[in-house]
């Protein structure tokens, strides 16, 4: 923690490099609208974890709508899904351009309603982005060169990638077409 100051602009930058300038909760892409925020995730206000204000495993990098809406909000015996820590997959999952509560878990219902994790402007965007995928996959397979689909195709794979807004959203997408890693179109 450089500084003991959580706000300093080295700390925003590890936080924003270790998740590609996307907001660990929604998945936007922050950066290029925003400076985004820093997200305490145990809420270091009213009282509640101060001790961990300046510790760097509380910390993330979030959007200012998810930060918001997020605000102090904790439940002890359901903390919300942390991406660093945890593979939210086990939580959630993605379908078309919702996200679903899996296996019942209670945490990730409530990191889903509390954090306004379906909310309008964030399903339009990824049904955009659904709608963009399905038309590249198709423009893909109507490309007659093997060679030449496979690297359309390679490079569409890399739409789901980490690093990429709505990876998540994206890779289920993709699946969903036939398109993954393990298609023999484009693992070759
Ligand atoms: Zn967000």
């Amino acid at each position: 923690m450089a500084d003991g100051n959580y706000k300093h602009h080295l700390n925003k930058k590890a936080l924003n490099d270790s998740n590609y300038g996307k907001c660990m909760y929604c998945e936007s892409k922050v950066t290029h609208i925003d400076f985004g925020d820093v997200e305490h995730i145990k809420p270091k206000a009213a009282g509640l974890f101060p001790e961990l204000e300046f510790a760097w495993e509380n910390l993330g990098f979030a959007c200012a709508v998810c930060n918001t809406t997020k605000s102090n909000k904790y439940f002890n015996e359901a903390p919300f899904v942390n991406p660093y820590e945890e593979d939210p997959a086990e939580h959630l999952y993605v379908f078309g351009a919702l996200l679903f509560t899996k296996n019942g878990s209670e945490r990730g219902e409530i990191t889903i309603k509390e954090i306004g994790l379906n909310r309008s402007g964030l399903i339009e965007q990824r049904a955009a982005k659904i709608r963009a995928i399905a038309t590249a996959v198709d423009a893909c397979h109507r490309i007659k060169s093997p060679h030449l689909r496979k690297a359309a195709l390679d490079a569409l794979m890399d739409e789901g990638g980490p690093d990429k807004e709505f990876s998540a959203v994206v890779a289920a997408q993709l699946r969903a077409s036939g398109v993954d890693a393990d298609d023999p179109a484009v693992a070759a």
